[in-house]
């Protein structure tokens, strides 16, 4: 597989390098050069298979000879070691479930497949894993390291700005995965991580690689559950069918646009982001300018300057897509709230980010059409809000038991780039 920095078309990696590097020269992000496209026979093959066979010849699609398949199925086969359901929400509505990992959010699938790819593309190099989390990326990748050998893992994230289950879910493990509490929001913690991998020194010294949604090991990971979503749905809502994705970095947005343009059947998309609308804005009025962020209740999508988003541009100009097929909304708090309580009342419980997927989609469908949400997060990750929305009270289940009465072993620092490249080279070789 090969790959083309955004920034600078001349530079090309290998699909290894680029999983090892994360991102270019000028923090460009890395794009396939070809896009694989599977005939319309072989989709309805391909949607027979099971999950883990199935995303195995996806990936193999765009990895190539890079790893052997029989290696690859293997690989995948321990990273996505849970399922993906398709829950029916009301008749012409469904949710695609993505959080019934070992951290309940749809991080899970990127995480470990990147941490499989990982150790199979640096052998026994030690490296160490920096990346910035609004809450679920980070507690993924911690999971998908943890105790693994010479990988180190640092984990940037703005402090008081993730809910506190998120927080104990991966800053209670200790060993050989770090986390920092920054004063700031995520996207501080973004930039930091950005100027990082400007520091040549910093980079060399740590062999550093980041494990943010711009790795394109995730990102390819990502694209396996819009599959299994169509492989479970009805065979008449296949070319029908309006897919919502809660979105904050668009990482799982891009993965759905590379599953359509794989051949995938799918009528549109819709980017649902909340307050922070900063790719609605565009979408609406065809100007990039980026607010500052706000907080909401969707802590995840949190980000007003969505990382992604070039891949998403570069992908429709590849495709000669038009950009105004795409749908999006920006929901306020007030506006989740509602739609959490609509969701109840029909007897299913979710979680903000969901939710706004879920009001834009119910907003925007059809008639004749039929539309999928996709639920990124288990509703117990965000119980404190979930229970105060809802009036009633949810289990959790054991993934956050376990780790609820654990004492958090976080670090604090400014958001000051010194302080944490001091932090980072003094930590233990
Ligand atoms: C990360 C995350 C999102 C946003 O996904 P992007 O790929 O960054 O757009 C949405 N919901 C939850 C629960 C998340 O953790």
């Amino acid at each position: 597989m090969k790959l083309y920095n955004l920034k600078d078309h001349n530079e090309q990696v290998s699909f290894a390098q680029a999983v090892k590097q994360g991102l270019g020269k000028q923090q460009g992000l890395f794009f396939p050069l070809e896009l694989p496209e599977f005939a319309l026979s072989d989709i309805d093959g391909l949607l027979e298979q099971d999950f883990v066979t199935r995303s195995s010849r996806i990936l193999s699609a765009f990895i190539g000879d890079e790893i052997p398949e029989d290696e690859l199925y293997q690989r995948v086969k321990n990273a996505f070691a849970f399922p993906a359901p398709v829950a029916k929400v009301e008749e012409d509505i469904s949710c695609l479930e993505l959080f019934h990992g070992p951290t309940l959010a749809f991080k899970d699938f990127g995480g470990r497949f990147m941490a499989q790819v990982l150790t199979q593309v640096s052998g026994d190099q030690p490296v160490t894993i920096l990346t910035a989390t609004s809450g679920d990326t980070g507690a993924a990748v911690a999971h998908a390291f943890h105790g693994m050998k010479n990988v180190r893992v640092v984990i940037l994230y703005p402090r008081g700005k993730i809910s506190p289950l998120q927080e104990k879910l991966f800053c209670t493990l200790g060993d050989n995965i770090h986390t920092i509490a920054i004063d700031g929001d995520f996207d501080q913690c973004q930039a930091l991580v950005k100027q990082a991998f400007d520091d040549e020194e910093l980079k060399y010294e740590l062999k550093l690689n980041s494990a943010n949604s711009i790795n394109i090991s995730r990102l390819l990971a990502q694209i396996c559950y819009y599959f299994e979503a169509v492989a479970q749905l009805p065979q008449e809502a296949r070319n029908q069918l309006v897919i919502s994705v809660p979105s904050g970095n668009f990482g799982d947005l891009t993965a759905g646009l590379l599953a359509k343009s794989l051949g995938l059947p799918v009528k549109r998309f819709i980017a649902a982001t909340n307050a922070n609308d900063t790719v609605p804005r565009y979408l609406h009025s065809g100007e990039w300018d980026p607010k500052k962020t706000v907080a909401t209740l969707s802590n995840a999508m949190d980000v007003s300057q969505p990382n992604n988003w070039p891949r998403v541009e570069e992908l429709y100009r590849r495709k000669t897509w038009q950009l105004k097929d795409l749908g999006f909304a920006s929901i306020s708090d007030d506006t989740t709230e509602d739609a959490m309580r609509e969701l109840a009342d029909i007897g299913y419980i979710s979680e903000p980010h969901a939710a706004i997927a879920y009001r834009a989609l119910r907003d925007q469908l059809k008639p004749g059409e039929f539309g999928l949400f996709i639920g990124t997060a288990h509703p117990a990750k965000f119980k404190e809000s979930v229970e105060a929305i809802l009036g009633q009270e949810l289990d959790l289940p054991k993934e956050l038991a376990d780790r609820a009465d654990l004492p958090l072993l976080s670090h604090n620092l400014p958001a000051d780039f010194s302080e944490m490249r001091a932090f980072l080279m003094a930590l233990p070789k």
